[in-house]
């Protein structure tokens, strides 16, 4: 097939074969998510792009009636859409991967968890539907989409799976916005095309003493000549398993963290040692794995950004890379309320649906009100960050907020389920197991809520 032109009615296997397309394209995945985007350009030439007329961060959206501007001026008004509005191509996203995740993954679940590993399959199939480049650029065979899809995303992937969902995350948010923004030419070229199409990355920050003070790191990169030789070890390396490159914070320069450098480190590199990943109480098909760095020589062309900028990048990386936990948080809670509700309406005792009590609509109430507020805050942290606005504390408030609302629905998920919601025959026992990750990953909740407080006392200086 001509990847440079689809000159006919796209269709393929795939459950996202949704549209017909006619126009030459720069570049296509076939059965991927690309497919989605090329369709957005063909409504874009017919309808202008909607995001074309973005104004003041607010991005346009196609799927709205248009606001009443004449009444709202003339009340000195103006109208925004409410943060649950999607563009056209957002919506399509939402929708196929759910399709996707149902028909791709869903089969997949419970044998990845109890086997602890990813399958194969479901990792060529993210490739496939351009999930893993969704940022990333067609020059590249990327998706070209845009954060707040990657969020969408990541949040359907894991009301199905939160492991699939977190694969998925730390390749967009961390991996390939650090080559994206920070990558030369070469460095583009070589790894962006990569990761959008067959190679997962790894971001290798923790280490064994350096957790939450994470630039007290030990790793040494050592400099000679044009090369450096990197020492020491990494912990918890999320897809270190099937990772064919590692991003590795290494210090050049032992006297403090201004010394922290980002080394672009194959899999294939002499003295690179991936070692037995943990068995871990939840997300157990994703991989997390000690890593060793004996001798490793490294390519001086092999460094990402600046020499001792390293410390910048992590933060700025994870600063972003916590909406997208928030994102896995709130896809988790609400695939497990799901699975769920539908339960409650049909388990009878005392000759009514359990859901009938009072005593149970109140909690679910309760937690359907406390998934609105997390992915309201979800959302509005991704606007914001997409707009180039400041989102940081909102990113901290929406991981924190999402990852307690993942643990109280779990938790009661499990309670409304009775014994069986205790029993494997049933996901949410799964869901509940998952959860806790997300008090501890990407900063922990202590973390979160040390950064919001700097932020809150900053606002009071003046
Ligand atoms: C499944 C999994 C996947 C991971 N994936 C990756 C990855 O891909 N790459 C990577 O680099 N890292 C990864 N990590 C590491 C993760 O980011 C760290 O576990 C996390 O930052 C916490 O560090 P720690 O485990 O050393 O806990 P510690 O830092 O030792 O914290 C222990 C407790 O002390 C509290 N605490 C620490 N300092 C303070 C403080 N100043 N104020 C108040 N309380 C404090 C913490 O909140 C926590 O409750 C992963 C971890 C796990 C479990």
């Amino acid at each position: 097939m001509n990847r440079n032109k689809v000159p006919f009615c796209y269709r393929q296997k795939s459950t996202l074969n949704l549209f017909c397309l006619n126009i030459p394209i720069k570049r296509i995945i076939p059965g991927s998510l690309n497919v989605i985007c090329v369709h957005s350009i063909v409504l874009a030439l017919q309808i202008s792009r909607p995001w074309g007329t973005c104004q003041a961060g607010w991005r346009s959206m196609s799927n709205r009636p248009a606001p009443d501007m004449s009444s709202d001026q003339a009340a000195g008004m103006t109208s925004f859409p409410p943060l649950q509005t999607y563009s056209e191509e957002e919506s399509m996203m939402r929708e196929a991967v759910k399709k996707y995740a149902q028909e791709r993954i869903a089969p997949f679940v419970s044998k990845m968890d109890e086997n602890s590993a990813m399958d194969e399959e479901v990792i060529k199939s993210l490739f496939e539907q351009g999930l893993m480049g969704i940022e990333i650029d067609p020059e590249y065979n990327g998706t070209g989409s845009t954060f707040f899809s990657s969020i969408l995303v990541i949040e359907e992937l894991a009301k199905v799976d939160p492991s699939v969902a977190v694969l998925c995350d730390i390749q967009n948010t961390l991996i390939n916005t650090l080559f994206a923004q920070l990558g030369t030419p070469a460095q583009k070229e070589q790894y962006l095309s990569r990761l959008s199409t067959d190679m997962i990355g790894s971001f290798c920050l923790s280490e064994a003493e350096s957790g939450s003070d994470a630039f007290s790191l030990k790793t040494r990169a050592e400099k000679h000549k044009d090369y450096y030789i990197i020492n020491g070890s990494k912990m918890w390396i999320s897809n270190a398993e099937h990772a064919g490159v590692f991003l590795v914070m290494a210090n050049v320069d032992p006297s403090g963290y201004r010394g922290i450098t980002c080394f672009i480190v194959d899999r294939d590199t002499e003295g690179l040692e991936i070692c037995k990943k943990e068995n871990k109480l939840g997300l157990r098909a994703s991989s997390t794995c000690p890593i060793n760095l004996d001798n490793v020589k490294v390519p001086e062309k092999n460094i990402l950004g600046q020499i001792g900028h390293g410390y910048k990048y992590a933060i700025g990386m994870l600063n972003e890379g916590r909406i997208g936990i928030a994102a896995q948080m709130l896809g988790l809670a609400q695939g497990c309320f799901d699975n769920t509700i539908p339960y409650t309406r049909q388990r009878v005792q005392f000759g009514k649906r359990i859901f009938d009590f009072q005593g149970m609509q109140h909690q679910i109430a309760h937690v359907a009100t406390q998934i609105e507020a997390a992915r309201l805050l979800t959302y509005n942290a991704a606007r914001l960050k997409e707009a180039g606005r400041p989102f940081i504390k909102e990113a901290c408030m929406a991981k924190y907020f999402t990852a307690e609302l993942a643990t109280l629905t779990t938790s009661k998920c499990i309670e409304w389920m009775g014994g069986v919601g205790f029993t494997k025959d049933y996901p949410i026992e799964k869901y509940y197991r998952d959860c806790k990750i997300g008090t501890i990953y990407e900063g922990t909740t202590n973390v979160q809520l040390s950064t919001m407080a700097k932020f809150i006392d900053k606002e009071y200086d003046h």
